[in-house]
């Protein structure tokens, strides 16, 4: 079968499949699918968490994870970085389910947090001399990345962090030798800076992060995953008038003035869902970040290239590679709107 791939720029390459990889279209037969369409090479959620639906706290069902992996792939999403939760429901996704059935799966197993430092017996829960030892133990069960909770709200008090910059240096060094990458939760002041000089990879929320740090984030090419529906949602709850909501409407400005800095600082500023709908959604986070400043083509950006490049993989069509694609009948940075309604998707060569 051969492809016609137009990228946002409007140029076009011809592609055959073969074993579902990406061929040379020469002397293949017959007409070409997706001459009138719009091609990515699939849309990602950066920060989903397949086990659930909703942030209940609930251990995971594998098999409502399953059709949320299913549900995704038909959505046009091809790969998710699933930020783990209390149990390995994601992990069981993975060994479950045929890769031609669903998106690449990145995942963390189970959230390390400090002791009242998160959801009460929800994932692992270490002191700062334990962090090493339960870094590995997740990077070995996980499929690539640690997930720590940076911190987390005290009654009476605020958020606090739950490690140390010296506990998070550690921390990432044991997950990188490890082969993992660690993603970390933060809605606080000042642990997105000391998260950033630990060398964490992906920051999560990250609704205090300072220009400092998004330079230091930028010149090593570290993720963002700003999840603005999940922080306008949380200040819905709070109300605008309490503590904790007066905190998340100053960081949600705070995001905005930052996000256009970000994207120059050579930050990869990603889409994520974090239960604000599910993987299959990831098209509204990414409408939603140009609220926050970013263009049509850096929201485009947001929710496909800049994901595949921040881990590692090819974000265009080269021969060669896994023959995955989302097709659009126009191009998105013209309206983004045309992200939530795919006309085809191409996973490993077969189209959906
Ligand atoms: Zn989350």
């Amino acid at each position: 079968m051969r492809f016609t791939l137009r990228s946002l720029d409007g140029e076009t390459v011809e592609r055959g499949v073969v074993d579902g990889r990406w061929t040379e279209a020469g002397g293949l037969a017959g007409e070409s699918f997706g001459t009138d369409l719009y091609a990515l090479p699939g849309l990602v959620d950066s920060h989903a968490h397949l086990a659930t639906a909703e942030l209940n706290f609930e251990p995971g069902v594998l098999g409502d994870a399953i059709d949320r992996a299913r549900d995704a792939l038909l959505a046009g999403v091809t790969l998710v970085l699933d930020k783990g939760w209390s149990d390995t429901t994601t992990m069981d996704v993975i060994s479950t389910l045929d890769r031609s059935e669903r998106p690449e799966i990145e995942a963390a197993a189970r959230i390390i947090a400090s002791h009242d430092g998160y959801y009460p017996d929800f994932g692992q829960e270490v002191t700062g001399e334990e962090l090493d030892g339960a870094v590995q133990v997740e990077a070995e069960s996980g499929a690539g990345w640690v997930k720590l909770i940076g911190d987390w709200p005290r009654r009476g008090v605020g958020p606090l962090a739950n490690f140390t910059e010296s506990e998070l240096a550690s921390a990432v060094a044991r997950a990188e030798q490890h082969g993992a990458k660690v993603a970390i939760h933060t809605m606080a002041h000042e642990v997105p800076s000391a998260a950033v000089r630990a060398g964490v990879h992906s920051i999560e929320h990250g609704l205090f992060l300072t220009e400092d740090d998004l330079g230091l984030l930028g010149e090593r090419s570290g993720m963002w995953v700003p999840t603005v529906l999940r922080s306008e949602m949380t200040l819905g709850q709070l109300g605008a008038d309490s503590t904790g909501g007066k905190l998340f409407q100053e960081g949600l400005g705070n995001i905005k003035s930052l996000m256009p800095l970000a994207i120059e600082a050579g930050v990869h500023v990603l889409a994520g869902t974090d239960l604000v709908g599910a993987p299959a959604d990831v098209a509204a986070e990414a409408i939603a970040l140009s609220r926050y400043g970013l263009s049509n083509r850096q929201v485009v950006d947001a929710v496909s290239s800049a994901a595949f490049e921040a881990t590692g993989r090819s974000s265009s069509f080269e021969i060669g590679r896994e023959a995955n694609a989302v097709f659009f009948s126009a191009t998105p940075v013209d309206d983004l709107a045309v992200l939530e309604h795919p006309k085809a998707v191409l996973r490993l060569g077969r189209l959906r």
